[in-house]
């Protein structure tokens, strides 16, 4: 990667980032960010990269953000001609280790008391994914956290989670309650009227079998939602 190709990309980066030229301090300091981003990224794929710094930009290129490229799907991480199957085991395990170390903080914890470690955890594990997915949070009857389930993964735009299958796990694990957690992969978390319907349904269908539904959380990006706080529930 040559430097010039690197000024020109950071360049293009910042302006798509924040619509406009940046200018004085402010691009002072987004282009430190972004040189800071490139650097982590550089040393991660080190080990397994002959061209580590290349490798660094054609990630921030093909994800726009250290986030995205951690989360990234082997699949996708390997659509990145440079990039070995080993490197892509890395990162995945990078991103892994990371959700693991948040989950950590919340585990076996009350939800309610901890809801800033829970939406940390959440939008390292979901946010940043290309695709929806959709996980569900077994709680206990003191609330706390005792599993992260996934349940499954749709399109980019949609993901057909079914009634039964959150009713299956909750009833597999005795949770007292849960949180249905899906992100969206367009950065937006207003949920959509198929998601507040949902929401709806689940929650009268998991009140049969004696189980709450605490809350379905919308998350996107770096970014939350609650529908129990929309007052949907
Ligand atoms: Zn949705």
């Amino acid at each position: 990667m040559c430097e010039g190709c690197g000024i020109e990309l950071l360049d293009q980066k910042l302006h798509s980032t924040f619509g406009r030229e940046l200018a004085g301090e402010e691009s002072r300091l987004a282009k430190r960010e972004w040189e800071q981003k490139l650097h982590i990224l550089q040393a991660l794929v080190a080990p397994l990269a002959r061209d580590p710094s290349g490798l660094a930009y054609a990630l921030l290129r093909r994800f726009g953000a250290l986030n995205a490229a951690l989360a990234a799907d082997e699949r996708d991480l390997l659509s990145i001609p440079s990039m070995s199957l080993r490197a892509a085991r890395h990162i995945a395990c990078i991103h892994e280790a990371l959700s693991i170390c948040l989950r950590e903080r919340v585990q076996h914890k009350p939800v309610i008391k901890n809801m800033t470690n829970l939406e940390e955890y959440l939008k390292i594990k979901s946010g940043w994914k290309q695709v929806e997915e959709a996980r569900i949070l077994l709680l206990d009857q003191k609330r706390r956290l005792l599993d992260d389930h996934y349940i499954r993964r749709g399109s980019v735009s949609k993901i057909d989670i079914t009634i039964s299958d959150v009713a299956r796990i909750a009833v597999q694990w005795n949770a007292s309650s849960v949180i249905l957690v899906h992100n969206h992969p367009s950065g937006d978390p207003q949920p959509s009227l198929e998601d507040i319907n949902f929401t709806s349904k689940l929650s009268h269908a998991l009140e049969i079998v004696g189980v709450e539904l605490h809350d379905h959380i919308i998350v996107a990006k770096n970014r939350l939602l609650s529908l129990r706080s929309l007052g949907c529930l």
